[in-house]
């Protein structure tokens, strides 16, 4: 008979798990048979000693059964998603998601909400006046059958394990370990029964990940999860030292999402998704080389009709079709503020979650998982990293309501964007790819 106070030794004495036994901790812990105090000791174990690959593979694949794993085998074409691990401005699944459906893959996107200085997609997509997230599984199913893609939130049915070992890791110090990072993402992705998903890994200051070889160990674990269980991973490793597009805030992030899936918006929010997309339609076999999609997608963006798609779906899910066709129907806020560069110079370097900050305590993010957001504030960043700059000129536009802390605001977003005498190096966008060899 297994007991956990064997699991716990061997775990803090460095031996490895057998299958039986991680399946008896993941299945127990949810059916809440094992109390919280052995599973955070267990986990502070796993975060000292680690874990191999084995029970790694073990360990992601009883989080992932130990809910609902969709079966989309019935409906034809390849299900492909992407999923980024968060950063500042990082709004790529809302044009990525009706661009690569209109190019006939099948995106079943389970999402979830910002927290701290990064930010969620459900938050984004409801700041579409009436568009519902929570929509039960069998409505994505409709939404996938009608329009290729759905954008749904995380339902209570999937991956139940890593809701309980998330929240009891954000109470025990054990959050940033990659292997308990990769089985959580992993977990839930691999719900969605894909057969093939893109990680958007972000590196730099405004990531979960500030160093590259970090960020490179956490896409190397995931792809090994993925593969294990069946599901073709690429990785691309991308810059977040500063935020990506210009928006950051929920509707400011909606109406450029808009302007990117109408062939314009800033450069580096059309080339992830271009490259993301990319990947995705090269691995779900809508096209030979990542050069080929790259331009099969462009040409799809500047026709407009992945925004119509998107205008559909907006219109099925409950939202307001005509706000994301003309984004001046969205949430705006009572009022803007300016902050001016202090002095002569050039954008050095972001400090990019303290952008992230600035937002969230002008309210469009949370400091704990209970507040709510603010869908019209933010702000939108008038210059960018190598930018020579005046002294005077705006740096950001603030967009405020009465229950923003605008000075706190602008004291982050003042240290946070840092000019110096010298123009920075050129950082690319796209810093590594890993995975499968399409
Ligand atoms: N995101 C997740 O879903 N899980 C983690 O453990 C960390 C980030």
């Amino acid at each position: 008979m297994l007991r956990m106070t064997d699991i716990l030794a061997a775990k803090r004495d460095g031996r490895s798990l057998s299958e039986a036994e991680i399946r008896f901790f993941i299945e127990g812990y949810t059916r809440d048979e094992i109390p919280d105090y052995q599973a955070s000791a267990l986990l502070m174990a796993i975060f000292l000693n680690g874990l191999e690959d084995r029970e790694l593979n073990t360990w992601a694949d009883a989080m992932l059964h130990s809910g609902e794993v969709l079966d989309l085998s019935d409906i034809p074409g390849a299900k492909v998603d992407k999923h980024s691990t968060g950063g500042v401005g990082d709004k790529i699944s809302l044009p990525l998601a009706p661009l690569v459906a209109e190019a006939g893959l099948i995106v079943p996107m389970i999402s979830g909400r910002g927290l701290g200085h990064t930010g969620g997609t459900l938050d984004k997509l409801e700041s579409i006046p009436g568009f519902r997230t929570d929509l039960p599984v069998d409505r994505l199913r409709a939404l996938l059958r009608t329009f290729g893609f759905g954008l749904i939130g995380q339902t209570a049915r999937i991956a139940p394990a890593d809701r309980k070992l998330y929240a009891l890791r954000d109470a025990t110090s054990t959050v940033e370990c990659i292997p308990l990072i990769a089985s959580s993402i992993m977990s839930k992705k691999l719900a969605e029964g894909l057969d093939a998903l893109v990680l958007d890994v972000k590196v730099g200051s405004g990531a979960f990940m500030k160093r590259r070889e970090d960020a490179r160990a956490l896409a190397e674990t995931m792809i090994r999860i993925g593969e294990a269980a069946g599901c073709r991973v690429r990785a691309l490793l991308t810059d977040m030292d500063q935020p990506l597009g210009r928006a950051v805030g929920n509707a400011l992030e909606v109406a450029e999402s808009v302007d990117v899936l109408r062939g314009e918006g800033p450069s580096d929010v059309r080339d992830l998704t271009l490259e993301l997309g990319a990947e995705m339609l090269v691995l779900g076999d809508r096209a030979r080389t990542v050069d080929e999609a790259r331009e099969t997608l462009a040409a799809i963006l500047d026709s407009g009709a992945a925004l119509d798609r998107f205008a559909k779906l907006a219109d099925a899910q409950g939202g307001d079709a005509e706000a994301v066709l003309d984004p001046s129907r969205l949430p705006r806020a009572e009022r803007t503020v300016v902050l001016e560069a202090p002095r002569d110079g050039f954008v050095e370097r972001f400090l990019t979650d303290d952008v992230g900050r600035a937002a969230m305590v002008l309210g469009a993010g949370r400091a704990r998982k209970e507040d709510t957001v603010d869908p019209a504030v933010g702000l939108v960043l008038e210059v960018e990293r190598g930018d020579r700059v005046e002294r005077g000129q705006p740096l950001v536009t603030l967009h405020v309501n009465a229950g923003s802390d605008v000075e706190g605001a602008l004291g982050r977003l003042g240290e946070a964007i840092r000019i110096g005498d010298e123009a920075p190096a050129e950082v690319p966008l796209v810093l590594e790819r890993l995975g499968v060899t399409p």
